[in-house]
């Protein structure tokens, strides 16, 4: 554990010096980052510090650290191994589901000593953008989308009714977010976010290949779409036909009755 004002003082130069640290000292094994814009941009600093291959938008990780990737918006799987140096692997967040192990590590106390140059970038201001109590989406565990089918932007409130008694995120198909039903931040797909939850929940998605590239990596996926041959189907784990707006309130108040 690394306790210092500048690790959150100065942008991500920091955090790759005092791993690069680390890694010297230590010789792990391997580094493991999350996925995230900050964590990507950490792995690659420290893997040109630390002469070594990086792997990033991993969604496992397996025996001898190969990695499991899903590349070319998510048309193909790939395992990739880092042959240089100290691997250094940054995990897509919430890709694998969290299991309780014996030989779990201890927690360490390390200083942190960092030069100049790492501090060359200061964070001057920090400005709290409003959100809601939902997680966010990259990170989320479950996610539940809407797409054309929801209809309107006020019919977005059923797809926001599921998230919430799930605990889960929002996300929305390029369809409701250029109609204006929902920003376009929550856009999941090629041009929007990539998100490797647990559950995805497609609500009223035809399942383009734009859209599944940002989602086809969940653990499962739940489709419902009142169009039995809508390609969705082919990807989804569970498939309801039926009307959204039937199906997703039943659903709703299922989920709130095992509260
Ligand atoms: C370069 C490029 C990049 C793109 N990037 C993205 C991207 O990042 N993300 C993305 O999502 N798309 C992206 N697209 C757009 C993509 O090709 C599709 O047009 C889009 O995903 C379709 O969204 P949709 O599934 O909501 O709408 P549609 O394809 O119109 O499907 C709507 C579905 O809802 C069903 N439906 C309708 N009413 C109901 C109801 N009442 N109940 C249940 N089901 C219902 C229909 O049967 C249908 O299957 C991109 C396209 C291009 C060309």
């Amino acid at each position: 554990m690394a306790g210092s004002a500048d690790l959150a003082d100065y942008v991500v130069a920091p955090k790759a010096e005092l791993l690069a640290q680390l890694v010297s000292a230590q010789s792990p094994a391997a580094v493991l980052v999350a996925a995230t814009a900050e964590g990507k941009e950490i792995a690659g600093r420290l893997a040109i510090k630390t002469d070594s291959g990086v792997i990033t938008d991993a969604v496992g990780l397996g025996e001898g650290f190969v990695a499991d990737q899903s590349i070319f918006g998510g048309g193909v799987n790939v395992h990739a191994k880092v042959r240089k140096g100290t691997p250094i692997v940054a995990v897509r967040p919430n890709s694998t589901a969290p299991v309780t192990s014996a030989g779990a590590g201890t927690e360490e106390e390390v200083p942190v000593t960092l030069s100049d140059a790492a501090k060359a970038a200061r964070v001057v201001e920090r400005v709290k953008q409003e959100k809601g109590a939902r997680p966010e989406l990259t990170e989320a565990a479950i996610v539940v989308s809407g797409g054309r089918g929801v209809g309107s932007a006020e019919n977005f409130s059923v797809i926001e009714g599921l998230a919430d008694a799930l605990g889960a995120a929002v996300g929305a198909s390029r369809a409701a977010t250029d109609a204006g039903w929902y920003p376009h931040q929550f856009q999941v797909g090629q041009t929007g976010k990539t998100v490797s939850p647990q559950l995805y929940i497609a609500a009223g998605i035809s399942g383009a290949i734009q859209h599944r590239a940002g989602m086809q990596t969940a653990k499962t996926i739940v489709a419902i779409n009142k169009d039995p041959e809508a390609p969705i189907f082919e990807l989804a784990d569970y498939g309801v036909v039926g009307d959204l707006h039937q199906v997703v309130p039943q659903l709703t108040d299922e989920v709130a009755k095992r509260k």
